[in-house]
């Protein structure tokens, strides 16, 4: 039905699905592959009868679909590229990693090193999109001759309160605040949020490194840390630019980079699950997250972001004239068919 389907250019909004490969454990319990991705007609299926097709299928479209089989290349290319350009023209944009946790956000926002550490951080075949990101701006902004300043933060959000990796202090008790910012009705001050200046993508590995060994402390203290918490890595740069005429143009574009808590308590219907909510474990700024994408999509004439941290921090970068790209992860195997439902529901919602 091409035709009537809505302009996919202009949209602000897309979701793109990408499914990992089976994993150990999968493969030691004999769980078998539930899912189809179909690249090309942009379509998932999920197998929800089991092995019997006839008992039933599933099936989704998104604006991209990415199988087990899809590189960190793959991903950089089709989805950062086009909103790098968008942020280099002066828009705030961000990207979602969104899914069941071990499903892949964390490989697919940072990804990790080659066993034999043969190549550096951001030209390794398994580097992420935040190393792939950085060298870009670098090798872009130098090339076409922009004066130019990058500037990066690292912050987490954890049972609703906010932490600074990449501020000097060690403590990690240090919480930060959030006050609205009286000159910019879209905007919010992160009170004491370490701001850092980098001259290279070097510099911004062993800025990482630090936050790295910040989130390691946070996770011995508190409880299941690195499921349950937001890790929002922005990248801010100032562009100068003289026009033919020799006016001066400056620019500013951000680029936020989110690895979303795990998904497993939002159950299918969108909201709390019943059991987790029994639990206590209720997470406010995933669940806000998603009625500010629907209502965004929507075109909602309210849009809920003062109803979470995760959503205040963005809230300059969701909606309007800025591109939201998620990346729901997900799982092939059948012991995860539950959870992998609950995320393409999610997902879905979203386009
Ligand atoms: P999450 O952050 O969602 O909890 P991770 O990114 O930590 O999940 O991934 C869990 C495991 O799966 C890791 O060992 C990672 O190497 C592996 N993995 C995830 N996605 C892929 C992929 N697309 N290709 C290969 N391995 C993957
Ligand atoms: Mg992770």
């Amino acid at each position: 039905l091409a035709g009537t389907k809505k302009e996919e250019k202009g949209k602000n909004i897309q979701v793109v699905v990408r499914c990992r490969p089976f994993n150990l454990t999968e493969r030691k319990v004999n769980s078998y592959s539930v899912l189809e991705c179909d690249c090309i007609r942009k379509e998932v299926a999920v197998r929800t009868g089991g092995i019997n097709e006839k008992l039933g299928k599933k099936t989704y479209t998104f604006d991209m679909v990415f199988g087990p089989q899809a590189k960190q290349i793959d991903v950089y290319r089709s989805v950062v590229c086009p909103i790098l350009d968008e942020v280099i023209m002066g828009y705030n944009c961000t990207i979602f990693a969104y899914g069941q946790t071990g499903t892949g956000k964390t490989f697919t926002m940072e990804g990790e090193r080659s066993p034999d550490a043969e190549f550096t951080w951001d030209e390794d075949p398994l580097a992420g999109i935040i190393p792939r990101t950085l060298h870009q701006i670098f090798e872009k902004l130098s090339e076409n001759g922009t004066e130019f300043s990058v500037k990066v933060s690292l912050l987490e959000i954890y049972n609703e309160e906010l932490f600074d990796l990449l501020s000097p202090s060690l403590d990690v008790n240090e919480r930060l605040q959030l006050f609205d910012d009286p000159r910019n009705k879209r905007g919010v001050i992160i009170k004491g949020l370490e701001e850092i200046a980098v001259h290279n993508k070097d510099e911004v590995y062993h800025i990482l490194e630090r936050g790295a060994a910040k989130r390691k402390t946070a996770s011995t203290l508190m409880n299941a840390y690195s499921s349950r918490s937001h890790s929002v890595f922005s990248v801010t740069i100032h562009m100068k630019e003289t026009t033919v005429d020799g006016e001066e143009l400056v620019k500013i574009g951000k680029l936020n980079l989110v690895d979303l808590a795990g998904s497993e308590n939002i159950g299918r219907s969108g909201a709390v699950d019943k059991r987790a909510r029994e639990a206590g474990n209720i997470n406010q700024s995933l669940l806000t997250l998603g009625r500010v994408i629907t209502s965004l999509v929507e075109r909602a004439p309210h849009i809920p972001y003062r109803e979470s941290k995760l959503t205040r921090i963005l809230q300059d970068s969701l909606g309007g004239r800025t591109k939201t790209s998620i990346i729901a992860t997900v799982s092939p195997a059948s012991i995860n068919m539950e959870e992998t439902l609950s995320t393409m529901e999610y997902a879905h919602r979203a386009k």
